[in-house]
């Protein structure tokens, strides 16, 4: 694997390559992420990964300081993958002045977590269409755990008509449900134990749904009641169309096979977020 940190050598390395396949990262990485190292494999002769972590989409009062850089070990699992190239920009190189100009994100980029999180999506998209513009990749590999961010990037690329096809890979969890995430390591013994319940509220939300429910908003209730029953502090719990990711029809004409249930909550000094289609569509998203 060739570690590369600046776009000049990024560019004469990636001349070699016909198709490109880039999976961006923030690092400490997981069997999640290196799924999508796998899809990118199967996608292209090259994959690229990068890790970088983007001090634009982080809020004052967030974990930009303490969010784990464990660079050693990551470099040693992405070899174990057969990665053709980790870019590991330094900040100063992604932002040598001030990153004023932005890509700002459609209102629904300020709805679920961007409500919460303000200036998070025009954070990620921006350094997303700076990374695609150092790396010019034929495919983009992003985990359908992020959904809203899958979503604003695939929107990006239509909008900006970037010739880069966005790959969906699906969410990797460990057996008691609980979506991997470097944020993970954060939770204490006991928080680990509690933390599945965040997918089991989505999930039992989403059977209800496919079983027939369409009263939403009462399931949303239920779900937020429940958790917060266990110690959460639960920002939303949401059913959503996965198409554009709006609301749904309060009278249910959503076909279920389209619906999508996210939530994000707190557990401790820990946010997680996770998401679950009604009826599970592998590989769409
Ligand atoms: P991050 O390092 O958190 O920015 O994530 C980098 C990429 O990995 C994003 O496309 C995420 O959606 C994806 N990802 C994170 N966790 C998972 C997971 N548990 N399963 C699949 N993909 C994931």
């Amino acid at each position: 694997m060739d570690l590369i940190q600046t776009a000049e050598t990024l560019r004469e390395r990636l001349e070699r390559a016909s198709k490109v396949a880039f999976v961006p990262t923030m690092g400490n990485l997981h069997e999640g992420h290196l799924s999508l190292m796998k899809i990118g494999k199967r996608h292209a002769d090259c994959v690229v990964a990068s890790i970088f972590v983007n001090r634009l989409q982080f809020g004052p009062n967030e974990d930009f300081d303490r969010y784990p850089r464990t660079f050693e070990s990551d470099c040693a699992k992405l070899e174990r993958e057969s990665v053709d190239v980790l870019f590991a920009p330094h900040e100063h190189d992604m932002y040598p002045t001030p990153q004023v100009y932005r890509v700002q994100p459609p209102p629904v980029g300020d709805e679920l977590d961007g409500a919460f999180r303000p200036g998070f999506f025009n954070g990620v998209c921006t350094v997303v269409l700076k990374l695609f513009n150092l790396v010019q990749p034929d495919y983009a590999v992003f985990g359908k755990k992020d959904r809203q961010q899958l979503k604003l990037v695939r929107g990006m690329v239509q909008q900006f008509n970037l010739p880069i096809q966005i790959v969906p890979g699906e969410t990797v969890r460990s057996d008691d449900g609980l979506a991997l995430s470097s944020r993970n390591n954060y939770l204490t013994p006991i928080e680990r134990t509690e933390a599945p319940r965040l997918y089991r509220t989505l999930r039992l939300i989403a059977d209800s749904i496919a079983e027939g429910r369409t009263d939403y908003a009462n399931l949303e209730a239920a779900g937020r009641a429940d958790l917060a029953r266990h110690g959460w502090r639960v920002d939303y719990i949401a059913v959503r169309n996965g198409i554009g990711l709006r609301i749904p029809h309060p009278e249910g004409f959503d076909h279920p096979n389209l619906l999508i249930v996210l939530g994000a909550a707190t557990l401790g000094s820990t946010r997680l977020i996770d998401n679950v289609d009604v009826i599970k569509k592998d590989g769409e998203d």
